[in-house]
């Protein structure tokens, strides 16, 4: 199972296929720090604005497409495809957000 490098700055998703080393930290086009997404992560098309502002927004407030419990803890969350949906999101789930500052 693979991840995927996301350029934000791009709006570009490279997949990295784990038995076809070396990874490379930078991306190739903008020189920017790759974020390391799960498989999980359906990155959206690369002209659909809103949605990498979603993106970005859910990666700046420690969400990057790693599963998600829900309440009752059955099962997992979809995420969310606007900035509003966003919103609500990170506030309910914010105890579940990881720490993006390196
Ligand atoms: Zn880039």
């Amino acid at each position: 199972m693979g991840q995927k490098s996301v350029c934000l700055n791009c709006r570009k998703a490279f997949n990295i296929d784990t038995y076809n080393l070396p990874i490379t930290e930078k991306c190739p086009e903008c020189n920017g720090d790759f974020i390391l997404y799960p498989h999980l992560f359906q990155p959206p098309r690369k002209n659909d604005l809103n949605a990498w502002k979603v993106v970005r927004f859910l990666y700046n407030n420690g969400f990057i497409y790693y599963h998600i419990r829900n309440e009752t803890n059955t099962g997992t969350v979809r995420y969310p495809h606007t900035i509003i949906e966003a919103k609500e999101f990170i506030e309910k789930y914010k105890d579940q957000a990881i720490d993006i500052s390196r």
